[in-house]
């Protein structure tokens, strides 16, 4: 049983995923203007689709930060998109945007 998010906690998840939007859109802006950028530092989901470009993936991990920005203060925040499941709050503290409880990431 986990208790409702504390203020201080939605207000830490919130900056987490600011930065976190942040850092997407300036590696973004990188790599449309031609620079060479790594992702591979990034704490985001490593599952890379076959054929896709760094700027799609990008543009994936800012659509997932968004949405979870959405998500953020709606009853849907922490909770497995797919089945509804509480999300372990230390899962939260390491990947506030994360959608899938363990039993639905993809294996
Ligand atoms: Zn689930």
């Amino acid at each position: 049983m986990t208790a409702e998010p504390t203020p201080e906690q939605r207000q830490r998840w919130q900056g987490d995923l600011a930065r976190k939007g942040m850092d997407l859109y300036t590696l973004l802006t990188d790599v449309l203007a031609g620079k060479n950028v790594t992702l591979t530092t990034l704490k985001m989901p490593h599952e890379q689709k076959p054929g896709e470009k760094k700027e799609e993936q990008l543009r994936r991990y800012l659509d997932l930060v968004s949405r979870a920005q959405k998500r953020l203060g709606t009853p849907a925040w922490g909770r497995c998109v797919r089945c509804q499941a509480r999300l372990a709050e230390i899962v939260l503290d390491e990947a506030p945007w994360t959608e899938l409880c363990g039993a639905c990431q993809p294996k």
